[in-house]
Parts: C-alpha cells; structure tokens; sequence
C-alpha cells in the first residue's frame, strides 16, 4: 500500500524539502580540493542543529549495515556508488563526488542526493556519466504523474541510462518518503513501462539513478557500508524528493 498524504501535508513537508536542498547547496560549495569528508559532515552535522531537524542517517541500522551509520551525510567518492560513510579522506581535485542527504524536520522527511567533480574540470568521461544519470532523473520525474503506473517511473530511468551506454542496477534504488526516510514503493531504475501500482496524488517518492561506469555490481566495503564498483569504475548518483499532484510533479528538494 503505497501512502497518500492530504495537500495540507504537502504543505507541511515543504520546509524540509527546502532544508535538504539547502544543506547540498552549501555542501557543493564547500567540497574544495583541499576538505575532508569528515568536515562536510561536521557541516551537515552543524546544519542540522542549527534548526532543530533528525538526521535519518546517524542511527540508521538496516540489516545489511554492519552497525548504525554514525554520520549524516553519504560521501561516495570515485569508485563509491552508495551509501559513502564518511572518513578522514581529504578530497583531491577531479575527485567525482556524490553527497546524498535525509533529515526529519517537523516530523516529515525529505531526501535528496547529487554528484560533483571536485574543484570542477570534471573529464569528458566524468561528465557524460554525470550528464545522463541526471538525465535519468528528470525521465523519471517527468513520469511521476497521475495516472501513470509506477514501472513508468523505473522505465524512463532505464531508458535513459541503458541509451548512454551504462548497465544498471535494480537493486538499489527509489522509495516513498513519509514520516521515516524509506516508505512503500521501492522503485527500480529500470522497468516494465504500464506496470505496477498506478500513481496517485499525494504520493511522495524519492527518485534516485545511480550510474557506474562500466559495471552494474558493487561490494560493500570493509567499513560495512560503502558500496563500491567491482571493477573500479566511477559512479554517479542523484535524487529527489518528488510529490505526485493532481498535475506537475512537484519537486520538495528543488535547488535554485
Ligand atoms: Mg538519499
């Protein structure tokens, strides 16, 4: 059973929607050459404080983390796909970074991911990956309507992510967003376009391609969380929060 929230909801996950886009916002300009991951932490960590909101991460301990995550933010860099737990590693410059971000504010949870090439100048290579996976994103966005079936999602990102040449995993991907930071459905970044459950308004689902370079598998680290790609490829990842109305989609996480 997928959730539906009332428009007075929507309006009520607004800020946290705002908040998590502001954080990334302040976390890309601040991810330098130079930085260390734990000091983007530290920021996030800082933010968070400073109004009062639930980081979903720190105490986060499904069955396949090795313990609970101890940090807010995901810091995934180079051959990092998902779930990047930060350690004291400086950033270099060409360093492709993604930051993936969820709090609790006001009760209602917001999350939002996005990737960067550090200090700019990403490589050609570097940039087509980013290019598509966001690409992806927007597909799936842009069929997160009333009406559709939910495979619609999954197959737009697909289509997007297979036309650039990339393999894709369907084994992490996106989900309803409610009071807690994973809700009803899980949504695949690839699919049976016309299928699965039809989307209605009030829906809130947070949408979130992930792209390898060369590879669809990853392993998780010996830190017990970090999963990276088999054979070294770099990755890139990007997410929003997203509302299904009664007509555009409506992105909580948009960032200026
Ligand atoms: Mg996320």
């Amino acid at each position: 059973m997928i959730p539906r929230h009332s428009r007075t909801t929507i309006e009520e996950m607004r800020p946290v929607g705002a908040f998590v886009a502001s954080v990334l916002t302040t976390l890309k300009s601040r991810a330098l050459p130079g930085v260390n991951l734990l000091e983007l932490d530290a920021l996030a960590h800082k933010m968070i404080k400073d109004v009062g909101a639930d980081s979903c991460y720190i105490d986060y301990h499904p069955s396949f983390g090795g313990s609970p995550f101890g940090k807010v933010l995901c810091t995934s860099v180079n051959d990092a796909a998902l779930h990047g737990l930060p350690h004291d590693y400086t950033l270099q410059q060409g360093d492709l970074l993604s930051l993936d971000f969820a709090v609790s504010l006001h009760g209602w949870v917001a999350d939002s991911a996005l990737t960067l090439a550090v200090g700019g100048h990403p490589t050609p290579e570097d940039q087509r990956l980013i290019d598509t996976c966001e690409r992806a994103l927007l597909a799936g966005i842009s069929h997160a309507r009333s009406g559709n079936r939910l495979g619609d999602i999954s197959a737009a990102i697909g289509a997007v992510s297979r036309g650039g040449g990339y393999q894709v995993n369907t084994d992490f991907g996106g989900h309803g967003v409610g009071r807690t930071m994973h809700e009803d459905p899980s949504i695949a970044n690839d699919g049976a376009a016309g299928q699965g459950p039809k989307l209605k308004p009030g829906m809130v689902f947070a949408i979130e391609p992930w792209l390898m370079e060369n590879t669809a598998e990853v392993f998780t680290d010996v830190d017990g969380w970090t999963l990276k790609s088999v054979d070294g490829s770099r990755s890139a990842h990007v997410e929003h929060t997203v509302v299904i109305t009664q007509g555009d989609p409506l992105v909580l996480t948009a960032r200026d």
